[in-house]
Protein backbone atom coordinates (compact mmCIF):
# COMPACT_ATOMS: atom_id res chain seq x y z
CA UNK A 1 0.00 0.00 0.00
CA UNK A 2 2.61 2.72 1.15
CA UNK A 3 5.01 1.71 -2.03
CA UNK A 4 2.07 2.04 -4.05
CA UNK A 5 0.71 5.22 -2.90
CA UNK A 6 4.87 6.42 -2.72
CA UNK A 7 4.68 5.22 -6.89
CA UNK A 8 1.19 7.00 -7.18
CA UNK A 9 3.22 10.39 -5.47
CA UNK A 10 6.52 9.40 -7.29
CA UNK A 11 4.53 9.84 -10.74
CA UNK A 12 2.50 13.22 -10.16
CA UNK A 13 6.13 14.71 -9.05
CA UNK A 14 7.92 13.06 -12.63
CA UNK A 15 4.57 14.52 -14.44
CA UNK A 16 4.65 17.94 -12.45
CA UNK A 17 7.88 18.47 -13.26
CA UNK A 18 7.28 17.61 -16.90
CA UNK A 19 4.36 19.86 -17.07
CA UNK A 20 6.45 22.86 -15.29
CA UNK A 21 9.58 22.64 -17.52
CA UNK A 22 7.51 22.42 -20.90
CA UNK A 23 4.38 24.69 -19.81
CA UNK A 24 4.72 26.73 -22.71
CA UNK A 25 5.31 24.18 -25.05
CA UNK A 26 2.20 22.55 -23.54
CA UNK A 27 -0.09 26.16 -23.26
CA UNK A 28 0.75 26.72 -26.56
CA UNK A 29 -0.15 23.35 -28.15
CA UNK A 30 -3.46 23.32 -26.01
CA UNK A 31 -4.33 26.84 -26.32
CA UNK A 32 -2.10 27.58 -29.73
CA UNK A 33 -4.31 30.87 -30.00
CA UNK A 34 -5.11 31.53 -25.69
CA UNK A 35 -7.03 34.95 -26.34
CA UNK A 36 -6.44 37.91 -25.05
CA UNK A 37 -4.15 36.65 -21.92
CA UNK A 38 -1.20 38.11 -23.33
CA UNK A 39 -0.51 40.43 -26.69
CA UNK A 40 -0.47 38.59 -29.77
CA UNK A 41 2.57 39.38 -31.56
CA UNK A 42 2.77 40.49 -35.19
CA UNK A 43 4.65 41.33 -38.12
CA UNK A 44 4.50 42.84 -41.65
CA UNK A 45 4.80 39.34 -44.03
CA UNK A 46 4.18 40.45 -47.51
CA UNK A 47 4.04 44.00 -48.31
CA UNK A 48 3.09 44.49 -52.23
CA UNK A 49 4.36 47.80 -53.45
CA UNK A 50 2.13 48.59 -56.00
CA UNK A 51 -1.01 49.99 -53.30
CA UNK A 52 1.88 52.74 -53.68
CA UNK A 53 1.73 53.45 -49.45
CA UNK A 54 4.75 53.45 -47.43
CA UNK A 55 5.37 50.94 -44.78
CA UNK A 56 4.83 53.84 -41.97
CA UNK A 57 1.22 54.19 -43.34
CA UNK A 58 0.26 50.52 -42.77
CA UNK A 59 1.72 50.56 -39.56
CA UNK A 60 -0.19 53.14 -38.77
CA UNK A 61 -3.23 52.07 -39.87
CA UNK A 62 -2.28 49.01 -37.66
CA UNK A 63 -1.72 50.37 -34.79
CA UNK A 64 -5.14 52.50 -34.84
CA UNK A 65 -6.89 49.17 -35.33
CA UNK A 66 -5.25 47.78 -32.52
CA UNK A 67 -6.33 50.54 -30.34
CA UNK A 68 -10.10 49.91 -31.45
CA UNK A 69 -9.66 46.98 -29.57
CA UNK A 70 -7.28 47.71 -26.93
CA UNK A 71 -8.79 50.69 -25.23
CA UNK A 72 -11.82 49.61 -23.99
CA UNK A 73 -10.19 46.58 -23.30
CA UNK A 74 -7.92 48.40 -21.03
CA UNK A 75 -4.55 46.60 -22.02
CA UNK A 76 -2.21 45.58 -24.64
CA UNK A 77 -4.03 42.87 -27.18
CA UNK A 78 -1.43 42.89 -29.59
CA UNK A 79 2.00 44.11 -30.48
CA UNK A 80 4.18 44.41 -33.09
CA UNK A 81 7.10 42.46 -32.74
CA UNK A 82 9.12 42.60 -36.04
CA UNK A 83 12.04 40.71 -34.21
CA UNK A 84 9.75 38.18 -33.09
CA UNK A 85 10.67 34.47 -34.30
CA UNK A 86 7.74 33.06 -32.33
CA UNK A 87 6.42 30.26 -34.69
CA UNK A 88 2.26 31.72 -33.55
CA UNK A 89 3.53 35.37 -34.51
CA UNK A 90 0.18 36.44 -36.76
CA UNK A 91 1.72 37.09 -40.00
CA UNK A 92 0.26 40.18 -41.60
CA UNK A 93 0.24 40.00 -45.65
CA UNK A 94 -0.66 43.29 -48.16
CA UNK A 95 -2.33 41.22 -51.47
CA UNK A 96 -2.23 43.53 -54.65
CA UNK A 97 -4.48 41.70 -56.84
CA UNK A 98 -7.82 42.12 -59.18
CA UNK A 99 -9.60 43.81 -56.16
CA UNK A 100 -7.42 46.76 -55.62
CA UNK A 101 -6.50 46.78 -59.11
CA UNK A 102 -10.12 47.73 -59.67
CA UNK A 103 -10.25 50.35 -57.48
CA UNK A 104 -6.92 51.94 -58.24
CA UNK A 105 -8.01 51.37 -62.05
CA UNK A 106 -11.13 54.10 -61.33
CA UNK A 107 -9.27 56.28 -59.25
CA UNK A 108 -6.77 56.57 -62.38
CA UNK A 109 -10.04 57.60 -64.12
CA UNK A 110 -10.69 60.17 -60.96
CA UNK A 111 -13.58 57.80 -59.64
CA UNK A 112 -13.27 57.24 -55.66
CA UNK A 113 -16.47 54.90 -55.05
CA UNK A 114 -18.05 55.55 -52.07
CA UNK A 115 -20.02 52.85 -50.18
CA UNK A 116 -23.30 55.14 -50.30
CA UNK A 117 -26.30 54.20 -52.63
CA UNK A 118 -26.04 57.40 -54.65
CA UNK A 119 -22.25 56.46 -55.51
CA UNK A 120 -23.44 52.97 -56.73
CA UNK A 121 -26.30 54.63 -58.81
CA UNK A 122 -23.78 57.51 -60.47
CA UNK A 123 -21.29 54.52 -60.91
CA UNK A 124 -23.53 52.20 -62.59
CA UNK A 125 -24.60 54.85 -65.44
CA UNK A 126 -20.78 55.59 -66.04
CA UNK A 127 -20.97 52.12 -66.44
CA UNK A 128 -23.51 51.53 -68.57
CA UNK A 129 -22.89 54.40 -70.66
CA UNK A 130 -18.82 52.54 -70.77
CA UNK A 131 -20.55 49.43 -71.87
CA UNK A 132 -22.70 50.59 -74.62
CA UNK A 133 -19.84 52.19 -76.18
CA UNK A 134 -18.20 49.37 -76.37
CA UNK A 135 -20.83 47.17 -77.38
CA UNK A 136 -20.78 49.73 -80.18
CA UNK A 137 -17.14 49.68 -80.94
CA UNK A 138 -16.75 46.07 -80.78
CA UNK A 139 -19.63 45.29 -83.50
CA UNK A 140 -17.81 48.17 -85.69
CA UNK A 141 -14.37 46.64 -85.19
CA UNK A 142 -15.95 42.99 -85.94
CA UNK A 143 -17.28 44.57 -89.09
CA UNK A 144 -14.01 45.98 -90.34
CA UNK A 145 -12.05 42.57 -88.98
CA UNK A 146 -14.72 40.91 -91.12
CA UNK A 147 -14.29 43.02 -94.53
CA UNK A 148 -10.33 43.60 -93.75
CA UNK A 149 -9.28 39.36 -94.10
CA UNK A 150 -11.95 39.49 -97.31
CA UNK A 151 -9.94 42.31 -98.79
CA UNK A 152 -6.61 40.05 -97.59
CA UNK A 153 -7.97 37.02 -99.34
CA UNK A 154 -8.83 38.48 -102.75
CA UNK A 155 -5.18 39.94 -102.49
CA UNK A 156 -3.54 36.48 -101.72
CA UNK A 157 -5.53 34.69 -104.51
CA UNK A 158 -4.17 36.99 -107.27
CA UNK A 159 -0.38 37.03 -105.84
CA UNK A 160 -1.27 33.12 -105.87
CA UNK A 161 -2.68 33.44 -109.28
CA UNK A 162 0.26 35.23 -110.77
CA UNK A 163 2.91 33.32 -109.49
CA UNK A 164 1.23 30.33 -110.94
CA UNK A 165 1.56 31.60 -114.54
CA UNK A 166 5.13 32.90 -113.52
CA UNK A 167 5.06 36.69 -112.66
CA UNK A 168 2.55 39.53 -112.60
CA UNK A 169 2.75 42.32 -115.86
CA UNK A 170 3.82 45.24 -114.58
CA UNK A 171 0.54 47.19 -114.25
CA UNK A 172 -1.06 44.33 -112.14
CA UNK A 173 2.46 44.16 -110.25
CA UNK A 174 1.73 47.50 -109.21
CA UNK A 175 -1.65 47.51 -108.32
CA UNK A 176 -0.80 44.72 -106.12
CA UNK A 177 2.20 46.30 -104.11
CA UNK A 178 -0.16 49.39 -103.68
CA UNK A 179 -3.38 47.15 -102.60
CA UNK A 180 -0.80 45.29 -100.09
CA UNK A 181 0.48 48.80 -98.99
CA UNK A 182 -2.97 49.97 -98.04
CA UNK A 183 -3.84 46.55 -96.55
CA UNK A 184 -0.84 47.64 -94.14
CA UNK A 185 -2.16 50.44 -93.19
CA UNK A 186 -5.57 49.23 -92.40
CA UNK A 187 -4.03 46.10 -90.32
CA UNK A 188 -2.23 48.87 -88.22
CA UNK A 189 -5.71 51.03 -87.58
CA UNK A 190 -7.80 47.73 -86.72
CA UNK A 191 -5.24 46.89 -84.00
CA UNK A 192 -4.58 50.33 -82.58
CA UNK A 193 -9.14 49.50 -82.51
CA UNK A 194 -8.33 46.63 -80.71
CA UNK A 195 -5.56 48.09 -78.34
CA UNK A 196 -8.56 50.70 -77.32
CA UNK A 197 -11.02 47.92 -77.43
CA UNK A 198 -8.87 46.06 -74.84
CA UNK A 199 -8.57 49.07 -72.49
CA UNK A 200 -12.34 49.70 -72.67
CA UNK A 201 -12.39 46.06 -71.38
CA UNK A 202 -9.96 46.55 -68.35
CA UNK A 203 -12.51 49.61 -67.44
CA UNK A 204 -15.45 48.06 -67.68
CA UNK A 205 -14.23 44.64 -65.72
CA UNK A 206 -12.54 47.57 -63.01
CA UNK A 207 -16.70 48.65 -62.69
CA UNK A 208 -17.94 45.65 -61.97
CA UNK A 209 -16.06 44.49 -59.56
CA UNK A 210 -16.45 47.59 -57.41
CA UNK A 211 -20.13 47.67 -58.29
CA UNK A 212 -20.35 44.33 -57.30
CA UNK A 213 -18.17 45.03 -54.34
CA UNK A 214 -20.17 47.95 -53.33
CA UNK A 215 -23.55 45.83 -54.27
CA UNK A 216 -22.53 43.49 -51.65
CA UNK A 217 -21.63 46.14 -49.22
CA UNK A 218 -25.11 47.95 -49.27
CA UNK A 219 -27.38 44.93 -49.41
CA UNK A 220 -28.38 46.07 -52.87
CA UNK A 221 -30.46 42.99 -54.45
CA UNK A 222 -29.33 43.40 -57.96
CA UNK A 223 -27.71 40.92 -60.38
CA UNK A 224 -24.06 40.59 -60.12
CA UNK A 225 -22.43 41.80 -63.12
CA UNK A 226 -20.19 39.75 -65.17
CA UNK A 227 -16.31 40.75 -66.17
CA UNK A 228 -15.29 40.25 -70.17
CA UNK A 229 -13.17 37.59 -70.22
CA UNK A 230 -12.68 37.12 -66.92
CA UNK A 231 -14.47 35.01 -63.85
CA UNK A 232 -13.97 35.97 -60.29
CA UNK A 233 -15.70 35.08 -57.13
CA UNK A 234 -18.94 35.96 -56.15
CA UNK A 235 -18.06 37.36 -52.87
CA UNK A 236 -15.62 40.27 -52.21
CA UNK A 237 -13.55 39.87 -49.33
CA UNK A 238 -10.81 42.55 -48.23
CA UNK A 239 -9.37 40.88 -45.70
CA UNK A 240 -8.98 37.32 -44.47
CA UNK A 241 -7.88 35.91 -41.29
CA UNK A 242 -7.24 32.30 -41.54
CA UNK A 243 -5.31 30.04 -38.78
CA UNK A 244 -4.02 26.03 -38.65
CA UNK A 245 -3.96 26.07 -34.76
CA UNK A 246 -0.01 26.85 -35.33
CA UNK A 247 0.06 29.67 -37.85
CA UNK A 248 -1.54 32.65 -37.92
CA UNK A 249 -1.73 35.47 -41.07
CA UNK A 250 -4.62 38.04 -42.04
CA UNK A 251 -4.31 38.57 -45.56
CA UNK A 252 -5.44 42.48 -46.89
CA UNK A 253 -6.83 42.46 -50.33
CA UNK A 254 -8.57 46.21 -50.86
CA UNK A 255 -9.08 49.38 -49.19
CA UNK A 256 -11.03 52.25 -50.44
CA UNK A 257 -9.24 54.89 -47.78
CA UNK A 258 -7.68 54.84 -44.30
CA UNK A 259 -10.35 54.67 -42.40
CA UNK A 260 -11.78 51.44 -44.39
CA UNK A 261 -8.20 49.85 -43.88
CA UNK A 262 -8.49 50.20 -40.58
CA UNK A 263 -11.74 48.78 -40.13
CA UNK A 264 -10.86 45.93 -42.23
CA UNK A 265 -7.88 45.48 -40.40
CA UNK A 266 -9.86 45.87 -37.29
CA UNK A 267 -11.80 43.19 -38.60
CA UNK A 268 -9.36 40.62 -38.89
CA UNK A 269 -7.42 41.05 -35.59
CA UNK A 270 -10.75 40.48 -33.68
CA UNK A 271 -10.66 37.36 -35.39
CA UNK A 272 -7.51 36.93 -34.20
CA UNK A 273 -8.74 37.33 -30.59
CA UNK A 274 -11.26 34.31 -31.55
CA UNK A 275 -14.19 36.92 -32.16
CA UNK A 276 -17.18 35.70 -34.46
CA UNK A 277 -18.97 37.88 -36.77
CA UNK A 278 -21.59 39.94 -35.24
CA UNK A 279 -25.47 40.74 -36.60
CA UNK A 280 -24.99 44.49 -36.65
CA UNK A 281 -24.41 46.26 -39.83
CA UNK A 282 -22.22 49.40 -38.15
CA UNK A 283 -20.10 46.77 -36.32
CA UNK A 284 -16.18 46.00 -37.03
CA UNK A 285 -17.43 42.60 -36.40
CA UNK A 286 -19.72 42.64 -39.26
CA UNK A 287 -19.21 40.35 -42.15
CA UNK A 288 -18.69 43.25 -44.45
CA UNK A 289 -17.34 46.44 -43.60
CA UNK A 290 -20.40 48.97 -44.31
CA UNK A 291 -19.41 51.07 -41.07
CA UNK A 292 -17.18 54.34 -41.36
CA UNK A 293 -16.23 54.67 -37.78
CA UNK A 294 -12.97 53.40 -36.05
CA UNK A 295 -15.41 52.52 -33.01
CA UNK A 296 -16.40 49.88 -31.70
CA UNK A 297 -20.34 49.43 -31.76
CA UNK A 298 -22.32 48.19 -28.85
CA UNK A 299 -22.44 44.62 -29.90
CA UNK A 300 -18.71 44.49 -30.97
CA UNK A 301 -17.93 45.42 -27.21
CA UNK A 302 -20.39 43.28 -26.16
CA UNK A 303 -18.29 40.20 -27.91
CA UNK A 304 -14.88 41.75 -26.70
CA UNK A 305 -16.45 41.16 -23.15
CA UNK A 306 -17.62 37.60 -23.16
CA UNK A 307 -13.66 36.99 -25.01
CA UNK A 308 -11.35 39.26 -23.08
CA UNK A 309 -13.39 41.37 -20.69
CA UNK A 310 -13.94 45.43 -20.78
CA UNK A 311 -12.38 47.67 -18.54
CA UNK A 312 -14.05 50.94 -19.69
CA UNK A 313 -18.06 51.42 -21.37
CA UNK A 314 -18.23 53.11 -24.56
ZN1 LIG B 1 -14.79 38.24 -40.91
Amino acid sequence: MFNKTFNFVALLAVFGVIIFQFKDEIKNKIFPLAPCTEPIPYVLNNFDERFKISKEYFLSALVEAEAIWEVPHGKELFTYSPENTVSDTLKINLIYDYRQEATSKLASLGIVAKDTRASYDSLNAKFTVLKNEYEREKNVYSLQVEFFNQKQKTYEEQVEYWNGIGGAQQKEYLELGATRDILEVESKELQKKQNRINAMVDEINAFVVVLNRLATTLNISVKKYNTIGASRGESFEEGVYSSDGFNREIDIYEFSSKIKLVRVLAHELGHALGLEHVDDPKAIMYELNQGNTEKLTFTDLEALKVKCGVEKKL
